[in-house]
């Protein structure tokens, strides 16, 4: 008689192979031994004070009940106004952009409209953590394909990963973990293969879209091929330094929108009433332009600093991170390699492998450099050390 061993929880589970996120796990270790923390990306600066001079102004007025589903109509108005803006595209607020507690809401809702069991979603290798999750709980099958060595897209490779199963592609663009951008020429090349296969959507993960340096960012706003097949994902919280708010919000055509709003009103019904109003008025205060030359400052800064260091650092064009290989230095495995810089250097930083499906190893860690001057210059400090 063969006996099966059911392990219980492994069997209950719909994402056996999921542990806990490496940004909690690096954070953890960042403050339990007080190291500095370059890893999770978060803004360790005061936010704007308009912002909070705003939020103090706004709390005693009636901005505490429910609000519209789909997002408070002034904010909508002015995303509306933001992405003509930015990216000459005329958007109808009530059809055509929803509001989400945070880019992470957004993506899971959008997976959860569109993806049903046996649908395929292709994912390019380093991703963001929580794409494949989201595929896998909608009854997805993720397809993984990994970015060249230098984070580039290879179209072939990709558009050889298309089957007649595959519903979405997933593009991040500004790059997390990579800090690479896609050119003119990458967005052509997706073009063309989306024309080859008219029924795939595309969500384009554009959370650090206002955080570009010597590259403009182009956004899946501007390219009339794409808009009426994306769904693009934005994030206050990268935007206005404020990912504790965890507000964001999508831009799709209206009748994608349609079925991402049925999803959205049971999962969250609507989004923090407190945060759409603040920001609200403060889009009226705000040049989302002065983002990136804000963010090149610190990368310029963190780049100098890092200049005597026996890392090898690697472009960053977008985001606010950046990468750097320690195969000089090294040749632990990158998570190993992490950890001991927690706890011999004092430095948290992010080890690139996690975010591989095949979890390969490059000799690479992330660095955040969304960080005060003083953080940057004591992290740096460290790291030259090695
Ligand atoms: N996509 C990418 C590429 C990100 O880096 C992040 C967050 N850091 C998110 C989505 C999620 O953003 P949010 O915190 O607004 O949910
Ligand atoms: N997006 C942030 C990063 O890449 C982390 C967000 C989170 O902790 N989930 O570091």
């Amino acid at each position: 008689m063969i006996t099966r061993n059911y392990n219980i929880s492994t069997r209950m589970s719909k994402l056996p192979n999921v542990g806990t996120t490496i940004f909690t796990v690096m954070s953890k270790l960042a403050s339990d031994y007080g190291a500095i923390n370059l890893s999770q990306g978060f803004p360790n600066f005061p936010v704007d004070e308009k912002l909070t001079t705003i939020l103090k102004d706004i709390s005693s007025d009636s901005v505490h009940q429910y609000m519209p589903m789909a997002g408070y109509p002034p904010l909508l108005e002015k995303i509306g106004r933001t992405v003509s803006e930015s990216y000459g595209r005329t958007l109808d607020p009530n059809k055509e952009l929803l509001i989400t507690a945070g880019a992470t809401q957004g993506i899971f809702t959008a997976l959860q409209a569109f993806i049903s069991k046996g649908q395929e979603v292709i994912i390019l290798d380093p991703s963001y953590d929580c794409y494949e999750p989201a595929v896998i709980l909608a009854g997805g099958k993720s397809i993984r394909i990994p970015l060249n060595p230098d984070f580039t897209p290879n179209w072939e490779v990709i558009e050889a990963a298309f089957t007649v199963n595959t519903a979405m592609i997933i593009v991040n663009n500004p790059h997390n973990p990579s800090g690479r951008i896609l050119n003119n020429s990458d967005l052509e090349k997706l073009e063309a293969i989306l024309d080859k296969y008219p029924d795939v959507i595309l969500m384009s993960d554009e959370v650090y879209e206002y955080i570009t340096f010597e590259e403009k960012h182009i956004s899946a706003n501007t390219r009339p091929k794409l808009k009426d097949k994306t769904i693009i994902i934005s994030s206050f919280g990268k935007t206005f330094h404020i990912t504790g708010w965890k507000i964001g919000y999508i831009v799709a055509p209206e009748n994608l929108m349609i079925e991402i709003k049925k999803v959205h009103q049971f999962l969250v019904f609507c989004v923090n009433s407190v945060a759409q109003v603040a920001l609200s008025t403060y889009l009226d205060e705000v040049n989302v332009n002065e983002l990136g030359p804000f963010y090149q400052d610190k990368r310029d800064l963190f780049q100098n600093l890092m200049k005597e260091s026996r890392f090898k650092l690697l472009p960053s064009e977008g985001s606010y991170f950046q990468v750097a290989s320690f195969a000089a230095i090294s040749i632990e495995s990158d998570v190993e390699f992490a950890k001991r810089l927690v706890l011999e250097y004092g430095v948290a930083t992010i080890p690139m492998s996690v975010f591989n499906a095949d979890g390969r190893d490059d000799k690479l860690i992330r660095f955040c450099y969304a960080k005060d001057t003083e953080t940057l210059t004591k992290a740096a400090i460290q790291l030259c050390k090695i």
